[in-house]
């Protein structure tokens, strides 16, 4: 049985590739699938049953073997190659194998001289659960029992045929029966097989949709949570302080409730698609001229940029129908995704033109040469939600709706949508729209009706420059704060919370705030979680790695608010995870926090004795440092030469990385500590041995008398002498 099972299993898979074509619906895939297996299963036993009936003369029951190879012949590659009205063709295959059977039963003469032939028809009748069409299973079932009751009703009137002797009735009843059953159990394997595997891809299909589903939650809740920190933040600001905030915070309150509505327009607009309920209202008017005030509309917002916008078209005017609504909504997605992903600098054209005579389309092309698409993601990019990188975190600025929208959008429209891009280089978006001028015309269609929904897509975020970073390194400086964040408003919104307390240094990506820690060593880090490029994660587990920015109390702030997420921060070593929309307030007292605990480590590594083992993994990590600090020190101290230098080269930091972290960490200066270490080794030696001051100084690195004197007094109160009498 389980031989059956696995070359039925083998069969299956070649099959799966066999009779696969575009488009086939995958039920209908395993119908045939199944039906040729069986069919072919049957043949083989058939022919040899026949072969068999030849052996013995049985002349009578000859035909009915001829015609079932002759039946199996023809309808298996016939499987292969039809492509529609498969359940009725086999369902009329089936009839016939029934009819054939019941009439070679009557010429056997009966059911019990039929040498088992009838079980054909059962195994046929049971075969129809694969058609899984009720009406084909209670007719194929209602011909089977006529037929038996028929056979049983007519057998009197049928005589027993010369070559169908008892014995041989007996011997071919048995061997049918066996093969027959045989093959119906083999069939409920592969059945509950098939079953089996398609509640499997079931399951598969809905945890797919439910992790969209997720994914797609997540998203939302990211694009509403950043606008709204925004908002929230700056009434706050206004509240606080009307004169200072009232202009800026006004203008950024309204960029980001242009940037809510425009997402909430675009999911409504989504939905109503999907249900079917937005009805194409098209008008017989000039589109060059509608496109042009489109993409006219775009250039302030290009031009915020440094952005070229150029519109062109062989044609000064063409009339034709068009939705404005949903050729606002097509364009506005292209030309605002080309300028989002456009760098400064960059160039945007728009063309237009109706295809030469003949043909009656329509295209649109947007062209921009901004940071492109990669072959592998084109096909996704259509997908709702999916944005390249697509792995979360790794997002660029957007919902990824906008063009899924595009394509159902011009779907809707009966056109299509391509697109062509080479990474670094250039991206193409070209839509054909039909050609027709039968919707009544509009000549003076008023543009300004649009303009509404157009500033949703065309609103230009504030950005301002961060004062470039003074490289004032001393006491009293200002802490560093290193704010990673890709939206510009919420960059002004943490500078403005914090530009009091700190130096504020700013990154739009993981890779650059990345970076920028790594050159400044800031004494905190402030970090989105979705950012382009590299994502938030990402970036705090590479400095965490890192010996040189270990240390860095590093903030995660972000819209992720699942509980997954917040582990993953606490566990990449995130010291606190602040969830958007966040107050100034609960910020705040985070950093306090921070600097805090901050002062807990200084404590533990102005120390100049061995420092006490811990279990925290962290800590350990800034321990091993501390030490292997000291140790270079420890071993170089009789080097008066010996100071800063030898020490980065030993631990593969720059001076300023150097500094910057062993300050962070002791409080101290390297070397302040490295004096006071000589120091204490000295009042150790005076102590403990019998050295002379001379020789206890020269021990320590101080090659001058006077000026060993002179430290030692300062840093304990007291002259060398002193502590060697004591
Ligand atoms: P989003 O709102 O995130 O921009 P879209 O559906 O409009 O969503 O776009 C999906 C993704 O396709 C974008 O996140 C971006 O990665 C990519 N994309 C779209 N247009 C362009 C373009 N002109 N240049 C480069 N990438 C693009």
């Amino acid at each position: 049985m389980w031989m059956i099972y696995h070359i039925i299993n083998r069969i299956n898979q070649w099959l799966d590739e066999k009779l696969f074509f575009e488009g086939i619906d995958p039920r209908i895939l395993t119908l045939k699938k199944v039906v040729i297996v069986a069919y072919i299963a049957a043949l083989i036993p058939v022919i040899f049953m026949t072969a068999l009936v030849w052996h013995f003369d049985m002349n009578t029951l000859l035909p009915y073997g001829f015609y079932l190879i002759a039946f199996y012949t023809i309808f298996i590659p016939l499987l292969f190659f039809l492509k529609r009205k498969i359940p009725i063709t086999i369902f009329i295959g089936m009839t016939y194998i029934i009819v054939v059977t019941f009439i070679y039963t009557l010429k056997l003469g009966g059911l019990t001289n039929s040498c088992g032939i009838f079980f054909g028809s059962l195994a046929t009748v049971i075969f129809t659960a694969i058609i899984n069409d009720i009406r084909f299973a209670i007719w194929l079932s209602i011909i089977y029992v006529v037929t038996i009751i028929l056979s049983g009703i007519l057998q009197p009137y049928f005589q027993i045929p010369a070559d169908i002797p008892p014995d041989k009735n007996v011997l071919f009843f048995t061997l049918n029966t066996t093969w027959i059953s045989i093959y119906i159990i083999a069939f409920i394997l592969f059945f509950i097989l098939e079953q089996t595997k398609a509640e499997k891809e079931e399951t598969r299909r809905l945890k797919e949709q439910d992790d969209a589903k997720t994914q797609l939650y997540t998203n939302i809740t990211h694009e509403f949570r950043t606008p709204l920190t925004i908002i929230l933040g700056m009434v706050e600001q206004i509240r606080e302080d009307p004169d200072k905030w009232m202009h800026n915070g006004l203008k950024r309150i309204s960029h980001n409730g242009k940037t809510l509505l425009h997402l909430v327009n675009q999911m409504l607009e989504l939905a109503k698609l999907k249900a079917g309920a937005n009805p194409v209202n098209l008008i017989l008017s000039d589109i060059i001229l509608y496109l042009k005030y489109l993409t006219d509309s775009f250039h302030e917002l290009a031009q915020s940029k440094q952005i070229t916008l150029k519109f062109s078209s062989p044609h000064t005017l063409y009339f034709m129908d068009y939705d404005p609504d949903k050729i606002l909504h097509i364009v506005s997605n292209l030309l605002s995704n080309a300028i989002k992903f456009t760098p400064s600098g960059g160039q945007i054209e728009v063309s237009a033109k109706a295809a030469p005579h003949g043909q009656s389309s329509f295209t649109i092309c947007i062209n921009d040469n901004g940071i492109g698409i990669s072959k592998d993601k084109l096909s996704h990019i259509f997908d709702r939600f999916y944005q390249v990188n697509n792995n979360t975190n790794h997002k660029s600025a957007g919902s990824g709706l906008g063009l899924a929208l595009t394509k159902e959008l011009i779907t809707l429209l009966d056109g299509h949508i391509e697109v062509k891009s080479e990474p670094g280089k250039r991206t193409a978006f070209t839509i054909s729209l039909p050609v027709t001028q039968e919707a009544p015309l509009t000549e003076d269609l008023s543009l300004s009706q649009f303009s509404e929904l157009l500033s949703t897509f065309t609103s230009i975020p504030v950005i301002e420059k961060t004062a470039p970073l003074c490289h004032d390194n001393t006491d009293h400086a200002p802490p560093i704060a290193l704010i990673v964040e890709d939206n510009s408003d919420v960059i002004h919104y943490l500078t403005t919370m914090l530009d009091q307390d700190y130096r504020i240094m700013t990154a739009t990506n993981g890779k650059e705030g990345y970076k920028m820690a790594i050159k400044l060593i800031p004494d905190i880090i402030i970090c989105d979680v979705m950012m382009p490029v590299m994502d938030g994660f990402e970036m705090l587990s590479q400095l965490k790695n890192d010996i040189r920015t270990s240390h860095i109390p590093f903030i995660l702030l972000t819209a992720k608010a699942d509980v997954q997420s917040r582990l993953e921060g606490l566990e990449k070593g995130a010291d606190a995870y602040l969830t958007k929309p966040f107050n100034r307030e609960e910020l705040l007292i985070r950093l306090n926090k921070l600097i805090e605990l901050r002062h807990t480590l200084k404590e533990r590594y102005t120390t100049l004795t061995p420092i006490p083992p811990t279990d925290n993994k962290a800590l350990q990590r800034e321990d091993s440092f501390m030490e292997q600090v000291r140790t270079i020190m420890e071993q170089h101290m009789g080097d008066e030469a010996f100071g800063i230098d030898q020490i980065c080269s030993e631990t593969a930091m720059s001076r300023a990385q150097l500094y910057r972290k062993f300050k962070a960490l002791s409080d101290k200066t390297v070397g302040e500590y490295l004096r006071s270490l000589r120091l204490k080794k000295a009042q150790e030696l005076l102590k403990k041995t019998d050295l002379n001051i001379t020789q206890v100084a020269f021990e320590v690195g101080f090659k001058n008398l006077s000026h060993f004197s002179h430290a030692f007094l300062e840093e304990f109160g007291y002259n060398p002498s002193k502590a060697r009498k004591d």
